[in-house]
């Protein structure tokens, strides 16, 4: 085997960014990835000429201009909106909460009657400083949203009642007295016309790439013949669960072709009622408006409880688990030959802009403060 500066251990985006950067400096990197492709979780690929977002629904957004014009260098971008739809039983909901929300609800028309609305609920059952998600939710929006809109989906979702988990999660979601449907805050948002892949292969052109290759099988010869590991994978794998393992959230995705136009209207549609055992189905042709083809491409997502072996698609950051997350991250602080980035090496709830940003940060302190 060669000898490289850096082996970078998962080609999803944080790994991605670092070798394109690392490689720019004439450092010489080889990526290996477990899976059978480059990309992590933003991987698509192309079936009957759709571009299938096959680990979940990927929209790109960000209010930070460098890191709106950092991807932009590697694909072109469609000025896609995310507006998902709700489904609770039979009732059809605009997210995320707004306007169109609140009158399809309650029948109020004005912000003003809304917010009185929301108000009595938010009254009804005060408490102070929300301690869980439930607390949290019913305090952002009231009883009715929180009952229809957000436990089912959530109890399916982490697995566990909304009173066992923490509030951040529900703080994403934006509440908005206009009628605005559009799903993010941020000054950019968009897809990548072409999808995700081309990004990866872009950022990885002439660097070494190894795939269908996992660290633990190769380990004592990859580590011979690199100076520094960048891994991207788990913390807690890396160190063989010597503190334990910390927990995941998995899913399984479940793709159906149709010989269909037009499946559901709407690139992403949330089921929030817990009898549905799936959150949400994606049809992808929407991603980049596509009305003409023939077929369509729909992802219907469960969510799975997560045992070793199984995907990590989200850490879970509740107290527990960020307590012994810092005991690995201690302890790779005295490790000189690992650094480790992105969500699951940080065990972080990241979305692809603070990929980015941390991706940034660490090729700043790692390769620029060494030149
Ligand atoms: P990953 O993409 O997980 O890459 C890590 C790579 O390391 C993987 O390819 C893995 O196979 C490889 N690997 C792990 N262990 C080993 C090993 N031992 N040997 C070799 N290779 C290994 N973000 C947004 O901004 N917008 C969204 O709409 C959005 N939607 C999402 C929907 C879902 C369902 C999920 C799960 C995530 C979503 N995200 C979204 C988040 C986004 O996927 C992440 O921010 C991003 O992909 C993280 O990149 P990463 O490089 O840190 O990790
Ligand atoms: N959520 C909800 N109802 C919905 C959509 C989201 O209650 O229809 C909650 C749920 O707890 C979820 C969180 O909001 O985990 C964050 O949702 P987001 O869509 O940002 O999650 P992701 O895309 O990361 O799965």
């Amino acid at each position: 085997m060669k000898k490289y500066d850096y082996l970078i251990v998962g080609s999803g985006l944080f790994g991605s960014i670092f070798a394109y950067e690392a490689n720019k400096i004439g450092k010489k990197c080889l990526v290996i990835e477990k899976r059978d492709h480059i990309g992590g979780n933003i991987y698509t690929e192309k079936i009957e000429d759709i571009n299938v977002h096959k680990y979940g629904a990927h929209i790109f957004h960000t209010s930070n201009k460098e890191t709106w014009e950092y991807i932009n260098k590697f694909a072109e971008f469609n000025r896609y909106t995310n507006s998902p739809i709700a489904i609770y039983k039979d009732e059809v909901y605009n997210l995320p909460f707004n306007m169109n929300t609140f009158n399809k609800l309650w029948g109020v028309k004005t912000p003003m009657e809304a917010k009185e609305i929301i108000d009595s609920q938010i009254e009804e059952s005060k408490t102070n400083s929300p301690k869980n998600l439930e607390e949290q939710a019913i305090s952002l929006v009231g009883k009715d949203i929180y009952e229809k809109l957000i436990k089912g989906y959530t109890q399916k979702q982490w697995g566990k009642a909304c009173t066992e988990l923490p509030a951040f999660i529900i703080k994403r979601l934006p509440v908005r007295f206009t009628y605005d449907n559009n799903y993010f805050n941020d000054l950019y948002q968009g897809i990548p016309i072409g999808g995700y892949t081309q990004i990866i292969e872009n950022m990885l052109e002439n660097i070494d790439v190894k795939v269908n290759y996992d660290f633990f099988e190769h380990k004592d010869e990859l580590m011979e013949n690199c100076e520094k590991i960048l891994f991207t994978g788990m913390i807690d794998e890396y160190y063989n669960y010597c503190y334990g393992s910390l927990e995941y959230r998995s899913l399984k995705f479940e793709d159906e072709i149709l010989d269909l136009k037009n499946y559901q209207g709407n690139a992403v549609v949330n089921y929030t009622d817990y009898e549905v055992p799936y959150t949400r189905i994606i049809e992808h042709k929407h991603f980049e408006f596509d009305t003409q083809s023939s077929k369509t491409i729909i992802t219907r997502e469960y969510p799975k409880g997560w045992n070793i072996g199984d995907e990590p698609y989200y850490p879970i950051n509740d107290e527990k688990n960020n307590l012994l997350y810092n005991k690995y991250k201690k302890l790779s602080e005295e490790d000189n030959k690992v650094i480790f980035g992105g969500r699951l090496g940080q065990y972080k709830y990241f979305d692809m802009n603070i990929v980015i940003e941390e991706a940034l940060k660490c090729v700043n302190k790692e390769l620029k403060s060494n030149e």
